[in-house]
């Protein structure tokens, strides 16, 4: 079975493909030459899975999924979410944005966190959604040199160590978009089962 993952992110579609094993084949976007920048206008991780998933369900009319992630903080109110990417403006990068997290929340005993991944299966008769979620909290210096976005600030529940201290093979073991993954693998060997 293939199945088209709207990502033009390799290191992503990688990841999954390790995730999904033998008995799916993932297609990224840069797989099938899909080069139109699709803009997340809307303002929840659920609205922005669904909005990709629907552009690229719409171009190929094959079953696809897509998803959106967000850190969630606490003492914030779920800031950066949707807007972690971008969180620190037009010219931002993973530093910068780490650096104006750091200096929101200084002021706030409160440090739990949690990164929330919200994905999206469409074909033509279903559009269904998966979330996944790893509970933590933030610390003040970075640490560690594995990962990329908040990893060098996030501490998981369970864990003694930042996200960017973790290999990705004991990352996945606590991430936010592994478990995500796998209920959407359950779901779609239910499917393949049935
Ligand atoms: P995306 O929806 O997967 O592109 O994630 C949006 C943003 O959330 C990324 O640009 C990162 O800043 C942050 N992010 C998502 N997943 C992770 C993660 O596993 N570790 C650290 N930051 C992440």
């Amino acid at each position: 079975m293939k199945l088209i993952f709207a990502t033009a992110n390799d290191n992503k579609a990688i990841e999954l493909q390790e995730l999904m094993g033998d008995f799916i084949q993932i297609q990224s976007l840069k797989d099938l030459s899909f080069t139109q920048e699709i803009e997340e206008t809307e303002t929840t991780l659920e609205g922005n899975s669904k909005l990709k998933a629907d552009v690229v369900f719409k171009s190929f009319n094959r079953p696809c999924f897509a998803d959106d992630t967000g850190l969630e903080v606490e003492a914030l109110n779920g800031a950066p979410g949707v807007f972690s990417a971008r969180y620190s403006g037009l010219d931002c990068n993973s530093s910068k944005n780490m650096a104006l997290l750091l200096k929101n929340l200084a002021g706030f005993p409160n440090k739990k966190a949690r990164f929330r991944t919200v994905i999206t299966f469409r074909e033509e008769k279903e559009t269904i959604q998966f979330e996944g979620v790893v509970e933590g909290k933030i610390i003040a210096e970075r640490r560690g040199n594995y990962g990329f976005g908040y990893d060098p600030i996030f501490i998981p529940d369970g864990s003694q160590l930042t996200f960017a201290q973790m290999t990705l093979e004991e990352k996945n073991k606590f991430s936010h978009r592994a478990r995500a993954f796998a209920k959407l693998k359950a779901y779609l060997m239910g499917k393949i089962n049935t």
